[in-house]
């Protein structure tokens, strides 16, 4: 690394960001890694544009959601864990840890496949533990026909035979092409308008990075529910009404962050 990379991760344990920009670094370093793509930079900065109207903290209604996602993945035959690059860089050992709380395989599943990607994102996770990861054997992938894209290859063991599956930061085509092929959807994307948050059945607003370790502990509490207890948490969710909750939030946070503004701009 050289002087100037090296000034960079160098970030004061008081500054304001601190955590953001830690996790800026994991995504810069994913990209020289190959983990993660050129555009997974921009849709980054996405994400943490939207977290900052979300006051950066797991909200209420990202609880709610959290805690029907985790029931519906303790319910289902075949639940798998879609991971993108993003992802694989940002949390890693989170990914694995809830991937065996609530026994979901690891699918990888990227749309730019740049030779070697596949290979990366796979050694990442075996590093953080991660064992039979899907997505990885070309040879054996199927195609799912609702999609164009190059993402339209699913695994034969994970996304092709699942009931549920758990799409972080996923772009809204694939997110309509699973709902169309009937799969449950549980999304987590910090914009509640994307196609994906509205698509999606359970649409957890909050960052992947918060979400995961609380989906575990939930996961650990759950474990020991009955099944109608959880059908009935999942039941008792409604997802149009968390979406509306998440923007009504929103509208209160940014006029209060402006009240707050404009008293020191006026003092
Ligand atoms: P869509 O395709 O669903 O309409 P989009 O095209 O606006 O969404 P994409 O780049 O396809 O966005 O998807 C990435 C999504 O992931 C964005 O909505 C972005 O806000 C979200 N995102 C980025 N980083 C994080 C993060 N750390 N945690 C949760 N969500 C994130
Ligand atoms: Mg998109």
């Amino acid at each position: 690394m050289g002087d100037k990379e090296n000034n960079y991760v160098k970030i004061p344990k008081d500054h304001p960001r601190i955590t953001s920009l830690l996790y800026r670094h994991k995504i810069i370093e994913g990209m020289k890694n190959l983990v993660v793509a050129e555009a997974g930079l921009i849709a980054h900065g996405r994400g943490e544009c939207f977290d900052y109207i979300l006051g950066e903290k797991t909200n209420d209604f990202a609880i709610h959601a959290i805690n029907a996602a985790v029931a519906q993945l303790l319910l289902a035959q075949h639940p798998v864990i879609s991971v993108n690059g993003n992802v694989a860089a940002l949390c890693p050992e989170d990914l694995v840890i809830l991937s065996n709380t609530v026994n979901a395989p690891l699918e990888i599943n990227i749309f730019y496949r740049k030779k070697g990607r596949v290979n990366a994102i796979k050694k990442l996770l075996e590093e953080a533990g991660g064992k039979n990861i899907l997505g990885t054997d070309e040879s054996i992938m199927v195609e799912i026909e609702e999609l164009s894209s190059n993402r339209r290859n699913v695994d034969p063991k994970g996304i092709k035979i699942s009931d549920v599956v758990f799409i972080p930061l996923e772009d809204g085509d694939r997110t309509e092409a699973l709902k169309k092929l009937g799969k449950t959807v549980i999304s987590v994307d910090l914009n509640p308008l994307s196609r994906t948050a509205i698509w999606a059945d359970i649409t957890i607003v909050d960052n992947i990075i918060r979400t995961l370790p609380i989906m575990t502990k939930i996961a650990l509490k759950y474990k020991n529910y009955a099944k109608e207890q959880l059908k009935k948490i999942v039941d008792e969710f409604n997802n149009k009404k968390n979406i509306q909750n998440v923007l009504d939030f929103v509208i209160k946070y940014i006029n209060l962050q402006k009240e707050k503004a404009f008293s020191i701009l006026y003092k």
